[in-house]
């Protein structure tokens, strides 16, 4: 089967799955309630807010080499040392080596979607190196077998029962449906890994030029850890993710926060220098930062789909994605799920194989008016679909019922005769649905304009 024919099924499992639906729901209203909460608390002007950043980020992506060119120069200047990584496999290939170096047996992981991008748990765990995810989100994911559901919250689709009972399995942990245990049981499991794994792994949220360092905001604290314990520590960052100054983060980090989880900050919030000095007490020994390109240079020279790369993976356009809360994240069978997936995937992952994508949107718009960044998620999405159209060598029955689907539609005079063809033949309509589960809606009595007519 192809990747559309399994999302197409997969899809339409999840859209009948009441009790999926159930889950997603309540998890995104009490999201949408902290958000609309915050933003109205912590921003005066939250549309003034969301255009600066993009402008920061537009300066940045105008100055991108020169950008990461200062952010490593100032981070060698500290001791740390720098790789850019063309691609997912060069990324993996520098970290393997690193590990084999050093005869590494066991890595200790912080929630971090690039490393999802370039495989790198697998990668790692064929190389025989156990990986040990410490983000409780992503600990569940890792112990049911699962990829993350969302990129901010992993395990958004896992009930406490169903978190219960995977600790129960892969734990042994005793049966509970209180937040507050299950995080204990996790925190129990991960503590000793901290101190005994050789390297830790960690994402960033922000690449500092001026200060020649690495921002990670968290929520949980198991990041800090991660990058603090191990005596080696390696960052994997997409080259978006810089910004010019150290300054600017008082604009990003709450931007981030209230879109990602309405919190007005994020608990953890850690701004990473270097590697250990001679006069500190802790820390790691080594520390590498990883600069993924990996398919963004691509999406840099298209000039409509640079301004994707203002992203800065808060997750809300997932939150506020009606295609999302139906068929889930798991459907998208991509790294980066939702209205953000559905712009770059295809781009990343290559067109042929995921333009599908472009069509999981009802392009509403409603990515567009939440994005922190002001990114026009759904004119990207409908440009991907322009192309998919454009790729896809279409049979001559679809490109005549097209021609005549436009030819019909540009004149009221046609629009209304192919009505009254189509009122003659809606009682044989029910053929289409049959053995599907959506009705085949039926023909107003009335068109609108009908109905103006009468009333005015
Ligand atoms: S596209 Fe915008 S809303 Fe979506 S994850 Fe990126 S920053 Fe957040």
């Amino acid at each position: 089967m192809s990747e559309f024919t399994d999302f197409v099924s997969r899809a339409a499992v999840k859209a009948s799955d009441e009790v999926h639906r159930r889950k997603i729901a309540k998890a995104i209203a009490t999201y949408n309630t902290a958000v609309t909460n915050t933003k109205a608390n912590q921003f005066s002007d939250w549309q003034k807010a969301r255009s600066l950043a993009a402008e920061i980020k537009n300066y940045t992506l105008a100055h991108l080499a020169d950008l990461l060119e200062q952010f490593e120069a100032n981070f060698i200047a500290r001791g740390g040392k720098v790789f850019w990584a063309a691609t997912a496999d060069e990324a993996a290939d520098y970290v393997l080596q690193l590990a084999k170096e050093r005869r590494v047996k066991k890595v200790v992981k912080s929630k971090s979607m690039t490393t999802e991008e370039i495989d790198l748990n697998e990668k790692l765990e064929h190389a025989g190196i156990a990986v040990r995810e410490s983000d409780l989100g992503e600990l569940i994911v890792q112990l049911a077998g699962e990829k993350p559901y969302h990129i901010v919250t992993p395990a958004m689709h896992k009930s406490k029962a169903e978190i219960s009972a995977l600790f129960q399995e892969k734990l042994e942990a005793p049966p509970t449906e209180s937040a507050e245990e299950l995080t204990m049981i996790a925190r129990r499991h991960l503590r000793e890994d901290y101190v005994t794994a050789d390297i830790g792994i960690t994402g960033a949220n922000f690449i500092i030029a001026d200060a020649g360092a690495i921002a990670m905001t968290e929520n949980e604290g198991n990041g800090r850890l991660t990058m603090s314990c191990p005596p080696v520590h390696i960052v994997i960052a997409g080259i978006e993710k810089v910004i010019p100054r150290l300054t600017d983060l008082s604009l990003f980090l709450p931007l981030l926060a209230t879109s990602g989880t309405g919190q007005e900050i994020t608990c953890y919030n850690s701004i990473v220098f270097g590697p250990r000095r001679d006069n500190e007490d802790d820390g790691p020994e080594e520390m590498h930062v990883i600069l993924l390109d990996n398919g963004r240079s691509l999406l840099y020279n298209r000039p409509h789909f640079r301004e994707v790369l203002r992203c800065i993976r808060c997750g809300a356009c997932l939150n506020a994605c009606p295609v999302f809360r139906t068929i889930g994240g798991h459907t998208y069978n991509v790294t980066y799920q939702g209205p953000i997936g559905a712009v770059i995937s295809p781009h990343y992952n290559g067109l042929p194989q995921y333009q599908h994508l472009a069509f999981a949107s009802s392009l509403c718009g409603a990515c567009s008016d939440v994005c922190p960044v002001h990114i026009d998620l759904h004119h990207l999405i409908l440009e991907n679909r322009v192309a998919a159209i454009r790729q896809v060598k279409q049979n001559s029955f679809w490109r005549v019922a097209m021609k005549m689907y436009g030819w019909t539609m540009r004149s009221r005079s046609r629009l209304n005769l192919m009505r009254g063809f189509m009122k003659l033949g809606q009682p044989f309509l029910f053929v289409l649905g049959k053995n599907r589960r959506k009705r085949v809606p039926e023909l107003a009595a009335k068109t609108f304009a009908e109905l103006w007519k009468e009333n005015h």
